[in-house]
């Protein structure tokens, strides 16, 4: 048999499936109607009929549920944290978070202010039936209701254009959308809209595996350094999308953020022969079991780091095996949409959140942490010294005067320092918060105005502490080892603002908004604003202590040292030649480099169970009784 015959022979027959088939398993949406003003259907010659959708239909539809998306929930999504609540092995963190996300449920249904100030890119994903007919300017008329979405609400314009490679420019409109046209077979016209928040966004990663990583240890090894490397900045807990497998690199990120949109439930639970797409439920489970074990938590240690998991794998070529991950984040915000000749109707999100709050109360949420009021009216000086009594993931409750500052005034405050003029004095005097509001709704004293990624401010820490600027820190996410060793060396503190609560923070907390400086950067000025019972957690401390260091990358690449104990564990593991978790009179001569006669009398007085070594509790009790030996140790 030829070559040729042999690869004919070996195909297999013809067959097609779709790739995506969403009713394997379909999950009801519940739909509201909006209206049937502006939908008709004719019949063509062949007997087909075709729907007419006019195009002010698609503003409108898209104006809706962009207000939507941005101040309701799903239930399932609610029913989350009200579980979180319930459940008696979620840490006070845990639960404290949710309470606030529900809270802030609450009062973003009253459909002023948006669920969280950063209110995201549009995105809306079409999928047009075949015997649809609309004018074909789509595009244009989904945008109009962005438009009018952002521009009449109290919305947060994100979105900014570049003019060369280094300018841009703010929009002022968060325009342009992102919208995906697909087609579909029939006469039904889908959307898939999301509100989609930088942060959130920024989570959202591409690795090119190999085949190496199919296999149970791998994977588990890989995912568990993945979800753990996601850390803490977009907001958790975290709905997550896993997908292993793609034709392509832009199918497989396309199919995360489908996935964690919800909008994949309904493929099939297993694979088959032809490559169709599944949900792999059995990882689904394990891998949020894993984000359980962790410990990272709700933002500030615990259970709840993710709500749920998917995971969707699909076929690949084989020299290619394309990873990707994302989530939505506490702002889960999207709706599905659909144009029948019955209507127009939008997915119903829940208008009374409040029915999710269970029977608690905050006191009962206080068992195992205290809260620790903290006024910052006070000298910065007094309120460094008195932060510094209290462990890394203390509450606290701020009230007094803080400082909004972001992106741009950090970097114009650097270009300040130098030029030689010195930081301003109110960096100096109160705390900064990384932050940056939405529109302030008539007679509120602020817009939705929750915290944005320290991150990005890190650079800017060691410098300004030098100059007693940024002592007092507030943002959301982890930060680098630099800002550490900047706090440490200069005596600082980073608190964890609860981020995904912008509104209730703003109906509560918030007492007054005024720009103080930069007034020409708009929603990136400076703000100066007073807090009442302001929450936050402390997440660095002024000893070098960093509550998300055992979850960072750079805490797995380094031996871990957090304390002078530890210090001795490594240095005794160190010593200890025959691994028998003990020493002997030789290993310490030899480890120390002392004389034989002083490694026995050593022995003789700290060998408490009298075996003739030192084990590793004796070492430590010998290093504590002699100052020698710390500094021997250190150097
Ligand atoms: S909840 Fe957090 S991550 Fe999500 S959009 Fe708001 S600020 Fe960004």
């Amino acid at each position: 048999m030829s070559s040729w015959q042999v690869r004919h022979a070996a195909a297999a027959p013809f067959k097609y499936e779709e790739l995506f088939d969403l009713h394997a398993n379909e999950v009801p949406t519940e739909y509201r109607k909006l209206s049937s003003d502006g939908i008709s259907t004719c019949m063509l010659p062949s007997g087909e009929k075709l729907l007419k959708v006019e195009a002010q239909v698609l503003e409108d539809l898209t104006h809706q549920a962009i207000v939507d998306v941005q101040h309701l929930f799903r239930p399932a999504h609610l029913q989350m944290l009200s579980n979180i609540l319930k459940d008696p092995e979620a840490s006070s963190n845990d639960r404290f978070v949710a309470l606030e996300l529900l809270k802030n449920a609450c009062v973003s249904a009253g459909k002023v202010m948006p669920s969280c100030q950063d209110t995201g890119t549009a995105i809306a994903m079409v999928k047009r039936g075949t015997h649809v007919l609309t004018d074909g300017r789509d595009e244009e008329f989904i945008s109009r209701g962005v438009y009018k979405a952002y521009s009449e609400g109290y919305l947060r314009y994100s979105q900014v254009a570049p003019l060369s490679m280094f300018e841009e420019a703010n929009t002022k409109t968060n325009l342009p959308a992102q919208i995906d046209m697909l087609s579909q077979h029939g006469n039904t016209y889908d959307v898939l809209y999301i509100a989609k928040g930088g942060g959130s966004a920024n989570k959202t990663q591409l690795l090119q595996k190999t085949k190496g990583v199919l296999n149970d240890k791998a994977f588990t090894d890989f995912v568990t350094e993945l979800v753990q490397g996601i850390g803490t900045a977009a907001c958790p807990p975290y709905h997550l999308a896993l997908v292993v497998g793609g034709l392509s690199a832009e199918q497989n990120l396309k199919t995360v953020k489908l996935a964690s949109c919800k909008y994949l439930d309904g493929l099939p639970t297993s694979g088959n022969k032809l490559g169709r797409a599944f949900r792999d439920l059995e990882w689904e489970e394990k891998i949020r079991k894993l984000s359980q074990e962790l410990g990272i938590g709700a933002q500030f240690g615990g259970k709840y780091f993710l709500h749920d998991v998917r995971v969707v794998r699909l076929p690949r070529h084989g020299a290619s095996c394309p990873v990707g991950v994302g989530v939505s984040c506490s702002a889960d915000r999207q709706a599905k949409a659909k144009i029948t000749e019955e209507g127009v109707f939008l997915e119903k999100l829940e208008t009374d959140p409040a029915k999710y709050m269970p029977d608690i109360t905050e006191q009962s949420l206080e068992k195992g942490g205290d809260i620790v009021k903290v006024d910052l009216n006070k000298p910065m000086e007094e309120n460094l010294k008195y932060l510094s009594q209290f462990p890394v993931a203390t509450r606290l409750a701020l009230t007094g005067t803080i400082i909004v500052a972001r992106d741009i005034a950090h970097a114009k405050m650097q270009d300040m320092l130098d030029s030689g003029k010195g930081l301003p004095e109110y960096i100096k005097q109160y705390p900064v918060y990384y932050a940056g509001p939405a529109k302030t709704p008539a007679g509120m004293p602020s817009g939705s105005f929750g915290p944005t990624t320290s991150g990005r401010m890190d650079q800017y820490v060691d410098t300004f502490q030098a100059q007693r600027g940024s002592m007092i820190m507030i943002g959301k996410g982890n930060r680098s080892k630099d800002v550490t060793k900047a706090c440490q060396k200069h005596g600082g503190f980073y608190l964890g603002s609860i981020g995904g609560v912008a509104a209730t923070l703003s109906a509560k907390s918030i007492k007054k908004v005024e720009v103080l400086d930069m007034e020409e950067l708009g929603m990136e000025a400076v703000w100066k604003i007073e807090v009442e019972d302001f929450p936050a957690f402390v997440v660095v401390d002024n000893k070098g202590n960093d509550f998300f260091k055992k979850w960072s990358k750079e805490a797995a690449k380094e031996p871990e040292a957090d304390s002078f104990f530890d210090e001795a564990k490594n240095f005794f593991h160190g010593l200890d030649k025959d691994q028998n978790g003990k020493l002997d009179v030789n290993e310490i001569m030899g480890g120390l480099q002392i004389t034989k006669d002083k490694a026995e009398k050593l022995v003789k007085q700290f060998d408490v169970d009298k075996d003739g070594m030192i084990d590793v509790k004796e070492f430590e009790l010998m290093l504590l009784k002699s100052d020698a030996f710390k500094e021997q140790l250190h150097s």
